[in-house]
């Protein structure tokens, strides 16, 4: 090997013996609870189709509806010739979706992040992040050069003494709606109000609430009923429970022009497939007129939190479709989860660094396209695994 190999291999050998190497699973046919994986079919436990939208037949219809009317690719970005009718109905239909003044599309939530971040802040001003928060948004913050805070998960005291010992100029506060590895909510009302007293900007990325929190989805804004002026910069993806793929700014028209003509990941990069937009019109008219995906989910993580009660399990507290439960080491989580695909389940081990050291857990997600005895079945062979649920937490290296 060249030195360059030999480097990386390195490093590569260092990750596996930590137990924290990744592997690809390569299945074929649509995302549906029975996933097909290298020729079996597993009852997977890991999708984040939350309403299972991403293989419905309305929402693949208006997508090959909209190939033949529009072609496959964006053809060029936004600013450019990018910026089709398709997307801009579908931005006018999520800002009256979430009242907001206007929406702004990118073509991921990690791009979203990236350029809502960088676009709002720079070097003499401050952000403040929930210690929890998804990579993406990390990452936003560490290459918009600001001063970087994170503060401990949910914890709005310590935000708010923070927050008021800055001297920044700009003062941005970011946190998940719904944490993605843990399950549970901020507290949108508290922290617009921490924000509102110190002159702070409240950013929410709500990923996984859009959809399946909320009467008619919207999330955790929704729930909390924040309105523009309580939550000025709001987030979401289109690839969880919308089924699609792409994301959304909805906020002032102040704001979002401002992303139009500063955030670079808006700007240098080729629209999202105009088919696409078109599809994610139709989940989006789903996800409001079909309540019953949502009340499904629900009954099924209230039947999977009482199974994982009686059966003692470390299931952590939440009440949306992730349902994550804690092992500790990262070995030991990678056991059990080899241990349920032995038996035709699949549930991902999480392990650092997405999330910290020695809370390696086995994470849950739920959809509506799961049904009680796929839970049952789930339940099952949890229970004939429930020892490994309490073996002592590996030494971390
Ligand atoms: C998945 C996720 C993202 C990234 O969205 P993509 O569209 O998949 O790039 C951003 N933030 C949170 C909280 C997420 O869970």
């Amino acid at each position: 090997m060249n030195s360059m190999d030999l480097i990386l291999q390195a490093a590569l050998d260092e990750r596996a013996l930590s137990h924290l190497y990744r592997r690809r699973l390569t299945h074929s046919g649509p995302q549906k609870p029975l996933l097909q994986v290298e020729g079996e079919s597993l009852l997977a436990f890991c999708s984040n189709d939350y309403l299972g939208l991403a293989a419905d037949l309305q929402v693949v219809s208006a997508l090959t509806r909209a190939a033949y009317e529009y072609g496959c690719g964006g053809g060029a970005s936004h600013l450019v010739c990018g910026h089709s009718q398709a997307h801009h109905q579908l931005e006018e239909e999520l800002a009256a979706f979430t009242g907001r003044e206007r929406a702004l599309l990118f073509s991921n939530g990690y791009m979203a992040n990236m350029g809502v971040i960088t676009a709002l802040t720079h070097a003499s001003d401050a952000i403040f992040q929930d210690k929890l928060n998804h990579a993406s948004l990390i990452d936003g913050g560490l290459l918009s050069r600001a001063t970087f805070n994170r503060y401990p998960h949910l914890n709005y005291d310590v935000l708010e003494k923070r927050l008021i010992q800055s001297q920044a100029n700009r003062k941005l506060v970011v946190s998940d709606g719904v944490f993605s590895m843990d399950g549970d909510t901020a507290e949108i009302d508290r922290l617009s109000r921490v924000c509102q007293s110190h002159n702070a900007w409240l950013m929410i990325d709500d990923a996984h609430g859009f959809g399946c929190l909320g009467e008619n989805g919207g999330g955790v804004a929704e729930v909390y009923r924040a309105s523009q002026a309580q939550l000025p910069i709001l987030i979401g993806t289109l690839g969880k429970a919308f089924g699609t793929s792409g994301a959304f700014v909805v906020g002032s028209h102040a704001l979002i022009e401002t992303l139009i003509q500063f955030a670079r990941p808006y700007i240098y990069t080729t629209s999202l497939s105009p088919a696409i937009a078109e599809a994610t019109r139709v989940s989006l008219s789903l996800i409001q007129a079909e309540g019953w995906r949502r009340q499904k989910l629900q009954a099924l993580i209230a039947y999977f939190k009482n199974g994982c009660q009686a059966l003692n399990l470390p299931l952590m507290p939440s009440s949306t479709p992730i349902q994550p439960l804690q092992v500790g080491g990262s070995q030991q989580a990678l056991k059990i989860s080899h241990a349920l695909r032995e038996k035709g389940i699949l549930v991902t081990a999480i392990r650092p660094p997405t999330v910290p050291d020695g809370q390696s857990r086995l994470r849950v997600t739920l959809t509506a396209l799961h049904d009680f005895t796929h839970l049952d079945r789930l339940l099952d062979a949890l229970s004939d695994l429930a020892p490994l649920f309490v073996e002592p937490v590996e030494r971390q290296s």
